[in-house]
């Protein structure tokens, strides 16, 4: 049996077996999650993080050294950024215009006295940016600090390239190292079912059937929007920049969209994207290699489609009227906050702070709906790796009709 189907066998029971899991005590959930779940979760998401930073360092080396000559690393820079940015535009004024329409804070009754919520402070704009660039590659490193460590991965790749051939022991050395890493990627995505199934099972027998239902109009308005953002304008995009088919992209990756969907977390996922998107659909390593891990700590439309959603409803729970001023700068905010939000589990909801504060809604709103927040970060997961993978796809299969 292929994985894939291995893992879509795993996700299946694992949402079997969650919902049961939702009708027993809750002590007895709790043992069997510390016990069981949790530690054949936590161990697969531990062997694929092993392997995420020098993977990222790695193969942002290769590809910005194959991608030889400067101009084409800005070209295809400047494609990916702009990719990025409109893309998470359009699903903002997605999310926005259904959370609008369905209006999910209107339906059902929510106890805001109890909502209690401490937001950790956003740092400053200036100071991110400076930040991209390491003083210490090796802490950055230490740290897992992807912006900074692609940052560094970019200027060696340039003096790779630039050096030519009298670096090219150094270059064989980064592809040996890739073939290795590679290789244990196949060899860790073999638990990957075990993994997937621990952890849904895990998150939706901790939310509790009862939670999952009262929050129902508001998950159903960040699902539908994630809906529509990969079946209309991720697919719009591939059809009409890529001149390919949306279907067989979707066929493709889905292995690691499953895997982001169990993991909820971008950064793990990206060993087994780039192997989707190179391995299954073809796209040019160089580029896989540049554009995914970059897309999956910058590029999160997912993210941007929960956040926007979120602050809709906390307005309309609370009864706060927004306008139009707030809506643009919900979209920027937004924008910048997905921008920030790492690529692992719950940093969404977390950078969710720095929106609502801007907007000047109440940041308690957050207690409504950290309680099933899991399971949406397990879908935003899906739809902000498949971003990347798109961007990617389009890039590549425009590059090879170029060169042909
Ligand atoms: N879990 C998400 C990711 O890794 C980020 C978030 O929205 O919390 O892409």
């Amino acid at each position: 049996m292929s994985l894939t189907k291995k893992i879509l066998i795993a996700l299946v029971l694992g949402v079997i077996v969650g919902i049961i899991l939702t009708f027993i005590p809750e002590s007895l959930f709790s043992t069997i999650d510390t016990f069981v779940l949790n530690p054949v979760g936590q161990i697969f998401i531990h062997l694929i993080m092993m392997l995420v930073v020098p993977i990222v360092f790695v193969s942002i080396v290769l590809g910005t050294a194959g991608l030889g000559e400067p101009a084409k690393l800005g070209k295809i820079g400047v494609q990916t950024i702009s990719f990025f940015l409109v893309t998470t535009a359009v699903a903002l004024c997605i999310s926005l215009a259904l959370a609008f329409m369905i209006k999910p804070g209107t339906e059902g009754v929510f106890d805001v006295s109890m909502a209690d919520y401490e937001a950790s402070e956003a740092p400053p704009v200036m100071e991110t940016i400076i930040n991209i660039i390491p003083t210490n590659p090796l802490s950055a490193m230490s740290a897992g600090d992807m912006l900074q460590i692609i940052a560094f991965a970019i200027f060696i790749g340039i003096a790779l390239a630039f050096l030519g051939e009298k670096t090219k022991g150094i270059y064989n050395l980064f592809e040996q190292a890739n073939d290795v890493l590679m290789f244990l990627v196949n060899l860790v995505m073999k638990t990957a079912p075990y993994g997937a199934f621990a952890l849904i099972a895990s998150a939706i027998g901790g939310a509790g059937l009862d939670a999952i239902g009262s929050m129902g109009a508001y998950m159903g308005t960040v699902i539908l929007g994630l809906f529509v953002h990969a079946g209309v304008t991720y697919s719009l995009a591939i059809w009409m920049l890529g001149k390919a088919n949306p279907w067989q992209f979707y066929k493709g990756f889905f292995p690691a969209m499953s895997v982001a969907f169990s993991t909820a977390s971008s950064s793990a996922t990206l060993p087994l994207s780039m192997k989707a998107a190179q391995e299954n659909l073809g796209v040019n390593k160089n580029i896989s290699s540049f554009v995914q891990p970059l897309g999956a700590t910058i590029n999160m439309d997912g993210t941007a489609i929960m956040q926007a959603t979120a602050a809709v409803f906390i307005s309309q729970v609370y009864a706060i009227p927004l306008e139009f001023t707030d809506i643009i700068l919900i979209i920027v905010t937004a924008t910048l906050a997905s921008i920030g939000t790492a690529g692992v589990p719950g940093v969404g909801l977390i950078m969710l702070a720095m929106v609502l504060t801007q907007v000047g809604l109440p940041v308690e709103g957050i207690a409504l709906i950290i309680g099933i927040d899991r399971l949406l970060d397990m879908l935003r997961t899906a739809m902000n790796i498949t971003g990347d993978a798109a961007c990617a796809y389009i890039i590549s299969e425009n590059e090879k009709r170029r060169s042909a």
